[in-house]
């Protein structure tokens, strides 16, 4: 059941898959999982007249208060089965869903982007690493992990210092560690607790930054302005895009490399480390990511907005800023609404979440005519300990 009944299945129609499109236009959006991101998918989709429900094992799943949840686990064929009967096509916004349930949902269910494929290399980051490798993407000097002995002999042809991190489900720096000599590899080893994992060497960057870059199922791409990211704790704290980074062309150029090699479907985001020779590729998300929420009020289209284009096979709408923005993440607890409100040009998103240390509860953003007039804000308002 899901939390208002089970969903109503769709009038009768047929399946619609990728062998057999209907012509309706589709309304009726699925989405794997019901976080902060479904849900402003969910809030970016109904002014396009589309429905949203999702699949989710939380009660207080935070898209719950926009669309509708068939509440349960990802591999549960009955829920996976309801929610594909009800809806004409199927997204997610989380990559850790696990591939079979994607499988069980595109056999002759529901077309599914992104597909598959895209889902499967990003949750292995060795995968992914192999992907960049292969398509000319620089990326750290990496290798694969499944032993002590392993990471001793990585370790001598990799250099230090060097991350180790385990190949799946590590996101926020969780299930990683750095190691600086080589008496740190026991105790790394010992960090992950044996889980198979990939050695990267680590990149002395300048800056963190990411594309997020977007493709329609009729093939057209748009790329969003590069934005740059700051971390702490492995946590994303703030993001600025720049209108003309001189990065741009590189990290567009990559970014379309592994569209067009996964025949992708949606937004993507790739995270990568600007160093003074390149861009080095470090990951991807294959769906709508934090570092591009300025975009709901900073661009001319949102992410959230042209992911559901994508998937639609819809025209795709401008990426560029509507002059300058830049996103705090509020970790943990938020802000005062009427504190962040009185800033001339914020906007504040709370996901309705409660408040717990370390999560993501909500972010501001801030917009303004120009960078200088940006600047400004950002010295006056943002505090420099995020
Ligand atoms: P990740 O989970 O791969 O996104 O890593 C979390 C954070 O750890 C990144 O945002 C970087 O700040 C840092 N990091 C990860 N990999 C490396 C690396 N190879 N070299 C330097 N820093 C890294």
């Amino acid at each position: 059941m899901s939390e208002y009944g089970a969903l109503p299945p769709k009038p009768a129609q047929g399946p619609r898959t990728a062998a057999q499109p209907s012509s309706a236009p589709m309304k009726r959006i699925g989405i794997l999982g019901g976080g902060q991101l479904a849900r402003m998918l969910a809030l970016a989709g109904h002014s396009l007249g589309l429905e949203f429900a999702f699949l989710d094992p939380a009660p207080d799943a935070c898209a719950a208060a926009v669309a509708r949840q068939v509440r349960g686990p990802y591999d549960d064929a009955a829920k996976l089965e309801e929610l594909a009967s009800w809806a004409d096509i199927i997204t997610y916004e989380f990559e850790n869903v696990p591939a079979q349930a994607v499988r069980f949902l595109e056999e002759g269910r529901r077309l599914v982007y992104p597909p598959a494929e895209a889902l499967a290399v990003s949750r292995d980051r060795l995968s992914e690493k192999t992907l960049f490798t292969e398509l000319g993407i620089p990326t750290p000097a990496f290798a694969a992990i499944e032993s002590l002995s392993d990471l001793e002999a990585a370790v001598k042809t990799i250099g230090l210092p060097a991350v180790l991190k385990t190949r799946t489900l590590g996101y926020d720096g969780k299930g990683q560690s750095v190691l600086r000599r080589t008496e740190d590899c026991a105790a790394a080893w010992a960090h992950i607790q044996g889980r198979s994992a990939i050695l990267e060497a680590f990149v002395p960057f300048t800056r963190e930054v990411s594309i997020i870059a977007v493709r329609s199922s009729t093939g057209e791409e748009a790329f969003y302005p590069l934005t740059e990211n700051i971390h702490r704790e492995g946590i994303l704290r703030f993001s600025r895009p720049h209108a003309a980074d001189p990065r741009q062309a590189e990290a567009e150029s990559y970014a379309r490399k592994i569209l067009d090699q996964l025949d992708y479907v949606g937004v993507l985001a790739l995270e990568l480390f600007d160093t003074p020779e390149a861009l080095v590729a470090n990951e991807t998300a294959p769906r709508v990511h934090n570092s591009g929420h300025w975009t709901i009020e900073g661009a001319y289209t949102s992410q959230f907005e042209n992911h559901l284009r994508a998937i639609l096979g819809l025209p795709l709408g401008r990426t560029d800023l509507r002059g300058s923005a830049a996103m705090v993440n509020c970790i943990g607890s938020l802000p005062k609404r009427e504190e962040i409100l009185a800033i001339p040009g914020a906007h504040y998103h709370d996901y309705g979440k409660e408040a717990r240390p370390g999560r993501k509860v909500g972010h501001y953003t801030l917009s303004a005519a120009s960078d200088d007039e940006l600047d400004e804000l950002i010295r006056r308002f943002v505090p420099s300990s995020i």
